[in-house]
Formats: C-alpha cells, sequence, structure tokens
C-alpha cells in the first residue's frame, strides 16, 4: 500500500447519510498508527504505568500487554485492578505535541472515505481528544458524523471496549444504526471476529498491520494473509472499497444487501 504522509488539502465534500453505515476504526485502520504513534502510545502506557504503580519496567510492560490482550485495552485492565485515574491515564498517554510528524496515511485518504455512500462514524478504543486530533491531521475529520470513543463505552461508572458486545449493540442504538445496515472496518481480527455474531458486516483491512517478527528480529510472514469465515472482505487499501472496485468481492455484495 502506498505510505505517504498526511493529507494537507480537504476535498469539499459534505458528509453523506443513508446506508450502509460504515464504522471505521482508527488505529491502522484510517493511519498507519505502527508507524510511529504506536511505539509512542506503549512507551508511554509503560511508563505511567512504572510511576502509578511502583513496579518495575519489565513488570509494567507485562501489565500493559496482559490488558490489552485479555480486555482489548490496557486501560480496562488497571481500572479493575489498581487505583489509577482513567482520564489521566488516556490524556498522559495519547496527547503527542509532535503528532502531525507521526501520523501516515493512504494516498488520497480523504477522497476515499468521503466517495463511500452512506454514514459514516468512527468505532475507536482510543480517547476522543486523541482520535479527533488524528481525524483533523488526516484532514477527514468533518467526514464523520459522530466519534464513538472509549469514553463513550462507559456504562454505570464501567470501562468498556471493543469487542464487548452489549456494549456495541448499546452504542448503535444511541447513534440509530440498524445493525444488518453497519460494516465494521478493522485492522483487529478478534474484533471482527466477535462482532460477526451480531450479523454485522465485517471489512479486515490489513494494509497496516506490521510484519510478524521471529526471534532474531527478522520478518516472519505476513499477519494479512487468508480470509477467515467471519471476514466478509479483506483489502489492503481503502480503494477497495470504492463503489465499482472489482478486486476481490465485489462493492456489489455490499450495496445489494443494504437495499433489501
Ligand atoms: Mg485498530
Amino acid at each position: 500500500m502506498p505510505v505517504s504522509p498526511h493529507a494537507t488539502r480537504r476535498p469539499r465534500i459534505r458528509p453523506r447519510g443513508g446506508s450502509p453505515v460504515w464504522l471505521f476504526d482508527l488505529d491502522n485502520t484510517l493511519h498507519h498508527a505502527s508507524h510511529a504513534i504506536f511505539p509512542a502510545i506503549n512507551e508511554a502506557m509503560t511508563r505511567y504505568i512504572v510511576d502509578a504503580l511502583s513496579v518495575e519496567r519489565a513488570e509494567a510492560d507485562q501489565l500493559r500487554l496482559r490488558y490489552g490482550r485479555r480486555y482489548g485495552a490496557t486501560l480496562l485492565g488497571l481500572t479493575r485492578h489498581h487505583p489509577i485515574d482513567p482520564h489521566d491515564f488516556l490524556r498522559v498517554v495519547h496527547t503527542f505535541p509532535d503528532l502531525p510528524a507521526m501520523v501516515r496515511a493512504e494516498r488520497g485518504l480523504a477522497r476515499l472515505v468521503a466517495c463511500l455512500p452512506g454514514r459514516k462514524l468512527i468505532l475507536t478504543n482510543g480517547p476522543e481528544n486523541y482520535a479527533r486530533a488524528v481525524l483533523a491531521e488526516l484532514g477527514i475529520e468533518r467526514l464523520f458524523e459522530r466519534v464513538i470513543a472509549i469514553e463513550h463505552m462507559r456504562r454505570r461508572g464501567a470501562w468498556h471496549a471493543k469487542p464487548d458486545l452489549p456494549m456495541l449493540r448499546r452504542v448503535l442504538r444511541e447513534a440509530r444504526v440498524p445493525m444488518q445496515e453497519a460494516i465494521l472496518v478493522e485492522d483487529t481480527r478478534s474484533h471482527l471476529k466477535r462482532y460477526k455474531r451480531l450479523g454485522i458486516r465485517t471489512v479486515w483491512i490489513v494494509g497496516h498491520l506490521p510484519a510478524l517478527k521471529r526471534p532474531d528480529g527478522t520478518a516472519a510472514r505476513w499477519p494479512g494473509s487468508g480470509r477467515p469465515h467471519y471476514v466478509d472482505r479483506r483489502i489492503r487499501s481503502l480503494k477497495s472499497l470504492r463503489p465499482g472496485h472489482e478486486t476481490g468481492r465485489p462493492w456489489s455484495r455490499f450495496e445489494s444487501r443494504t437495499r433489501t
């Protein structure tokens, strides 16, 4: 996939309504988070855990990874098992003064998103301020009717994150998104797998996934090969979602189903 510095020009296209309803993940879906942002977030999380819990760096790293895998977001494990301030954590580990230099995305991203018919929402396990900062840097913030961030996934004081099922049902109900009209575009397979149970359509975007490494650091294999049964379409680039694009499973499959 061509990777270029972020867009600087914004197309004069307004958000569209109707169906389908695109639920876009943010990191490694709309931009190449693995380039600089994920390493910075991971480092900031580990440092925060070291300071907040007074643990060694190795243990902080383990907690970060374990909670991220188990709960979908490190924050959830921290709030469940430790007395931390979740809002302070989110703010500290997602604030980057040099964000513009860190953001990478596909060429023509704004036009690729803008040309998709239907409604578009962001569904991210990141915090809202971070999501909006990245979207603004990409020049696509106004193309989305709402950002559903991790703060919006809370219920009765408890934090939730993708791939929680009741959370998704609730936030889609609040956004008036019929499940049968939703298309989730994500890089994280476990989220797609869980949400496929709800009858949602799924697009697995693999173009930003980092190569899996051998212990010696060399690239072992491309992580986005094959198409699991819970993935309706596997794409490398958002170009493949353009109406009329004929590679892979055709767009018309989505379009025809949304119009019945
Ligand atoms: Mg992602």
